[in-house]
């Protein structure tokens, strides 16, 4: 796939900052919502973007679908009393009219956007002959070229000051994150297009507060260019994603403790290939540790199956089974029998732990 893109330096429309962090509620809620989160938001000094979603793309009707048009006028107000720069998400040719007209600064396209051709291109030709930044969300599917063909229809609008943002793929299977961060689809995008910059949306990947701290570092040493995270006054009465939005302070602590690192390459061409084999090795191990998260919650659900049917936690038959067949397994792959056995027994210690706590729970219930 060749992806020729006619785009502007990052510099060129944000602030200079690392990281460059854009945040904001997932919705505009109420007047004095907004304006009391841009304005805690601006205090801390580490903002660059307000966001506010304006109109909100919901699973089923009934839910709330966004306070409309209003809240362009309150998000004005934010960005006067601010001087925060503001963005929202656009999802036709009205969107972008009013978005326009309210003077906003930066649009974004949403991943339920990003996967319809028709809607893309709908927004593209409203922005035809504006001279205005776009992000352009990945799509919500696994699609590199969906996100592509995106881009490729808002640059060939005339807009050249370009960014994707990286928010997590929907995944059939059950995982910590709200949405499968599967890095390897925006580190493709990045090799595609070294100059297309990328913001990280951890908020939409993690789906709760916890895990945010862990994949905005994660997008820094991936040398994303910046982060889009939610933020909200009071999350825990916050109308949509109460679950992953963050109050401002929050956010505040969350970039103090980022570690921008930086890369010193004495000759790029060691330092590419190291940099490539490093981004293969967190992936991996990205992959073992939510392996392990799996192999413990079936653990767990052997352990109520023991508890409820009165069998002994350790069957020694079975662990020497195991240990036998993963050994030999092991060794037919050159990994050393002395360190599989004791990541083995490291991981079985682990699940008798685990489910000596269950069957204790029932001596607790009973
Ligand atoms: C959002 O940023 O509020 C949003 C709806 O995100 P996404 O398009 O990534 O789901
Ligand atoms: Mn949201």
């Amino acid at each position: 796939m060749k992806l020729n893109l006619n785009i502007e330096p990052l510099s060129a429309w944000m602030p200079n900052k690392q990281p460059l962090v854009i945040a904001g509620p997932c919705s505009a809620e109420t007047e004095d919502q907004l304006l009391a989160t841009a304005h805690l938001l601006a205090k801390t000094g580490k903002i660059s973007v307000l966001r506010a979603g304006i109109w909100k793309p919901r699973t089923r009707p009934g839910e709330f679908e966004g306070i409309g048009s209003i809240g362009l006028e309150w998000l004005k107000r934010a960005k006067e009393e601010t001087g925060l720069p503001t963005t929202v998400e656009v999802a036709n040719a009205k969107h972008v009219e009013e978005a326009l007209a309210a003077g906003v600064d930066i649009l974004w396209v949403g991943a339920r956007s990003t996967v319809n051709p028709f809607t893309v291109q709908e927004i593209a030709d409203a922005l035809k002959g504006v001279d205005i930044p776009v992000m352009v969300k990945n799509p919500v599917n696994p699609d590199l070229s969906l996100w592509v063909g995106a881009l490729e229809r808002i640059n060939g609008a005339g807009i050249t000051k370009l960014a994707g943002i990286s928010r997590g793929f929907s995944s059939f299977e059950k995982s910590a994150f709200r949405n499968e961060p599967m890095w390897e689809l925006t580190i493709q995008l990045m090799t595609l297009c070294p100059e297309l910059p990328i913001i990280c949306d951890p908020s939409h990947i993690c789906g709760n507060r916890e895990l945010i701290p862990y994949i905005s570092q994660k997008a820094l040493d991936l040398e994303m260019d910046g982060l889009m995270i939610e933020s909200h006054i009071d999350p825990s009465v916050a109308w949509t994603d109460a679950k992953q939005q963050v109050t401002p302070a929050a956010l505040s602590d969350l970039i103090d403790n980022l570690t921008v690192r930086h890369q010193e390459p004495q000759n790029p061409a060691v330092s590419d290939k190291l940099a490539e084999l490093r981004k293969q090795i967190d992936k991996i191990d990205d992959q073992l540790i939510q392996k392990v998260a799996e192999r413990m919650k079936v653990v767990e659900k052997i352990g109520e199956y023991k508890r409820d049917n009165d069998i002994t936690i350790l069957q020694l038959n079975r662990w020497e089974e195991l240990i036998t067949k993963r050994a030999n397994f092991a060794k037919a792959l050159n990994l050393d029998e002395e360190f599989t056995t004791k990541l083995l027994e490291l991981i079985h210690d682990e699940s008798i732990k685990k489910q000596t706590a269950i069957m204790n729970d029932k001596t607790v219930v009973e």
